[in-house]
């Protein structure tokens, strides 16, 4: 009986183990339209806009039925993949780009083939090491000597919330310390730290909105007086969170002069690095970012700067301790994991047990290519930023914002008659609706700008230029339509 229905459901389940020929067959339609994909992109839309016809996505049956390869695959490519952001074209300006490198899918698929344990070091050394090698590295990066230590995360969001958790912990702050715990940073502070301290439970502690300086910069000297007028109201200052490249407008605190008074203050001293971080490879990077080795965490976003698909960020910390102390756990089921060789299992010192293979993703591009490749994207981006922002700041009717740091800068168009909000918003839904480019915007004091963000692997000397063209071509028609004055 039992063997009768053993064999009746194995057949059935052992399709979902492809004999060679059905895998591959599989494999080459995936490769086919991953080629189609590639090839396509200059011709590709950077914005696809889009109305909710997608939804009917939702009414799609998840059923018993098996579907065929090719429907399916098509499927992904004409309706999954297209309304929206395309963030692999060279044509992306907007937030902060990156990701899309070819080599990098192909460590992705060979890390889903595989599917090493990479949590556990007893059950995939190689994984854990190659991890290890990669966080190792970004320690060398930013300056951290022995004992320091970090994991691959999904993103910087998840990144910074474990840098927090760590300096909790390390301040060995508890819940009725939270009222009085403070924190430290500006209004150009990733808005994922303020979302990072609620999870965390500490929605009740302080945030000190330093001001800021005419380039978006936190001024050293309002955060020590700050700091000291907390101590001397009995408050507790905890954690400074510097911005090594904000996301709107590509400032850099003054990372040094901050480390020195987190040190003298006693407080952790957070770098959210997760758009510069990666600009350290260059030799410019490296003078702007000096003193970052001061800090006590870094958040990196190799899924920005180092051009690797979306779901790759990473924590550093100095003291690597700090980190084991802020997950440390008992469960008798994973006594066998405990391995003592300097190499941390990413499940010791981060909240994730069983782990994609994120490593390999940024191990493959980078031992195929080499640094030098991804230091010349780098310092690339950076001078064209450089360039653009010089043509633009040499424009009549184009105010631009202050010199970009690194790849990012803010612009509008100022004719100077008719409401400049209205006009800007105007260019900014007609170069949507083409979808060439894609730009987004920010507002700085109530006045609508433009964000350029500089930071496709793909963006080139080509794509900036045009660009430029198409703002002034968009420019021009406006003017038309609307005699230069407010279009409303
Ligand atoms: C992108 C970014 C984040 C958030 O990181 P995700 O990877 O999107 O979660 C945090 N801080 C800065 C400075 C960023 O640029």
């Amino acid at each position: 009986m039992i063997q009768d229905k053993l064999r009746e459901l194995e057949q059935s389940s052992s399709k979902l183990d492809p004999n060679p020929e059905k895998r591959s067959y599989l494999q080459q339609a995936a490769i086919d339209y991953a080629n189609r994909f590639y090839e396509s992109q200059p011709d590709q839309k950077a914005y696809q806009e889009f109305d909710e016809s997608v939804k009917y996505l939702l009414n799609e049956p998840i059923d018993e039925k098996a579907g065929v390869e090719e429907e399916i695959l098509q499927e992904i490519e004409n309706v999954v993949v297209r309304p929206g952001l395309n963030t692999v074209s060279g044509r992306h300006f907007g937030y902060i780009p990156g990701g899309g490198l070819a080599s990098s899918a192909v460590g992705d698929f060979l890390a889903a083939v595989t599917n090493r344990y990479a949590g556990v070091y007893a059950s995939s050394p190689g994984a854990v090491v190659i991890e290890t090698r990669l966080i190792n590295w970004l320690c060398e990066l930013m300056g951290y000597g022995k004992g320091s230590g970090g994991y691959l995360s999904s993103g910087g969001s998840h990144a910074n919330l474990t840098a927090l958790v760590t300096a909790r912990d390390s301040a060995e702050l508890k819940a009725v310390d939270y009222p009085k715990a403070v924190v430290y940073l500006t209004q150009q502070t990733h808005h994922c730290v303020d979302r990072a301290l609620n999870i965390a439970g500490m929605s009740e502690c302080h945030r000190r909105y330093i001001p800021m300086d005419e380039k978006f910069r936190m001024i050293p000297s309002e955060l020590k007086q700050n700091i000291e007028q907390d101590y001397k109201n009995g408050l507790i200052p905890w954690v400074v969170v510097a911005s090594a490249g904000s996301t709107d407008t590509g400032a850099i605190d003054p990372l040094d002069e901050i480390g020195d008074i987190a040190k003298e203050s006693s407080l952790w001293y957070h770098v959210d690095a997760a758009y510069g971080g990666f600009f350290i490879l260059t030799d410019d990077g490296k003078e702007k970012l000096k003193g970052i080795e001061k800090s006590d965490s870094v958040v990196m976003d190799p899924h920005k700067g180092l051009f690797l698909p979306y779901g790759t960020g990473a924590l550093i910390v100095k003291d690597v301790k700090k980190l084991v102390e802020a997950h440390r756990f008992k469960a008798n089921y994973m006594k066998d994991a405990d391995i003592q060789s300097g190499v941390y299992s990413p499940a010791e010192i981060s909240p994730e047990l069983s782990k994609h293979f994120r490593g390999l993703r940024m191990w493959l591009p980078l031992k195929l290519h080499g640094v030098k490749r991804f230091r010349d994207a780098l310092d690339e981006k950076q001078l064209l930023a450089q360039y653009l922002w010089q043509k633009m700041n040499s424009m009549d009717e184009i105010e631009v914002g202050p010199e970009p740091q690194l790849s990012i800068f803010m612009f509008r168009w100022n004719p100077g008659n008719g409401d400049s909000n209205v006009l800007n918003r105007e260019l900014h839904k007609l170069i949507l609706k083409e979808g060439r480019f894609f730009l987004s915007t920010t507002e700085v004091e109530g006045n609508f700008f433009f964000r350029v963000a500089i930071l496709s692997v793909r963006t080139h000397q080509k794509e900036v230029d045009e660009l430029l063209d198409t703002i002034q071509d968009k420019m021009s028609e406006l003017g038309e339509r609307f005699g230069h004055s407010n279009p409303s």
